[in-house]
């Protein structure tokens, strides 16, 4: 067991030791992570989707059936909604986002991701802040939030959402706290607030929303 464990420090280290986001993506994908518990019920390490030479980064929780099964992140129901929204604000998912999750492979159920878990994958996400170092980063829902804010504990989403804020960690680096989309599915209450929320992201990007070169 301690060879074992041994052996997933120095796989994660060269994975964490990659210099560019895409060699990152490229070792962990390879690096088979065996670092928690989830990795039993995946199918694929879910890295990402859409552009990491974007602006705006965006957090989820973890892979649902379909991100599992596509090895991509936000390609079900929720991730649908979550383009939709966007598209809403001139937003595409793809070109102007690069969509994360705080764990990279499937819970079962969909469960919340236990502690144990996050700590051991949010190294990761860290990684992929430093790397494709996006200037906003938006969280969505409560796991994203206490996760990223290690300061939130008893918080809801009511007082959160829409809420802009930096964190000494991560300089240069504004967050912006959204409603998850799949809080969107189970209360149709929460759209229009929503949509106040990425009309205000969208002001706060000026006239465009690609990274100037
Ligand atoms: N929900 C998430 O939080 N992440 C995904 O990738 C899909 C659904
Ligand atoms: Fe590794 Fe993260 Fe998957 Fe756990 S969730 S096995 S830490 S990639």
């Amino acid at each position: 067991m301690a060879l074992q464990m041994d052996l997933f420090d120095k796989t994660a280290n060269e994975v964490m030791a990659a210099a560019s986001y895409d060699e990152f993506k490229r070792r962990l994908l390879a690096s088979g992570c065996g670092k928690c518990a989830l990795a039993a019920g995946r199918t694929n390490i879910v890295v990402d989707r859409g552009s990491s030479a974007s602006r705006i980064m965006v957090v989820g929780e973890g892979p649902g059936a379909q991100e599992d099964a596509r090895g991509l992140a936000f390609v079900g129901k929720a991730g649908q909604l979550l383009d939709k929204i966007m598209e809403s604000v001139g937003l595409d998912t793809d070109a102007d986002m690069l969509i994360c999750n705080v764990v990279k492979c499937r819970p079962p159920e969909n469960r919340t991701p236990h502690s144990e878990e996050v700590e051991a994958c949010i190294p990761y996400l860290r990684r992929q802040i430093e790397l494709a170092a996006p200037e906003i980063i938006l969280l969505l829902g409560a796991t994203a939030l206490q996760h990223i804010d290690k300061n939130k504990k008893n918080f809801s989403m009511k007082d959160e959402a829409g809420r802009f804020f930096t964190l000494p960690d991560h300089p240069g680096v504004r967050f912006m706290v959204l409603y998850h989309p799949a809080a969107l599915l189970y209360n149709s209450g929460l759209k229009s607030k929503m949509w106040e929320h990425v009309k205000r992201l969208r002001e706060h990007l000026g006239a465009t929303p690609k990274r100037a070169s």
